[in-house]
């Protein structure tokens, strides 16, 4: 029997976003606003067109799913790593 561990993670445990430009800078910012995502690389000011278009529209579906109670479920990194579980092989 196989055991996996999920976390459930609701929308406002993932609004802090990052997004890395093309010249290795970092932006870090929380996706609840649309005023607080960069619409130009901190560093370089290029413009970031299609990924702030993206991201506003990720905002607004956030916004809306998390109205209908959106919840991820991701595999718990935890349970990756529990050294007493063997690594599962020919399963
Ligand atoms: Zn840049």
């Amino acid at each position: 029997m196989a055991i996996s561990r999920e976390l459930i993670l609701e929308p406002a445990d993932i609004r802090r976003i990052s997004i890395q430009c093309a010249c290795g800078a970092e932006a870090v910012f929380t996706l609840k606003k649309h005023a607080e995502i960069p619409s130009e690389c901190p560093s370089c000011h290029k413009r970031w067109n299609e990924a702030f278009s993206a991201l506003v529209s990720l905002c607004d579906i956030m916004d809306e799913l998390e109205k209908h109670g959106l919840r991820f479920r991701v595999p718990d990194p935890e349970s990756k790593l529990n050294p007493n579980k063997p690594a599962a092989k020919g399963e």
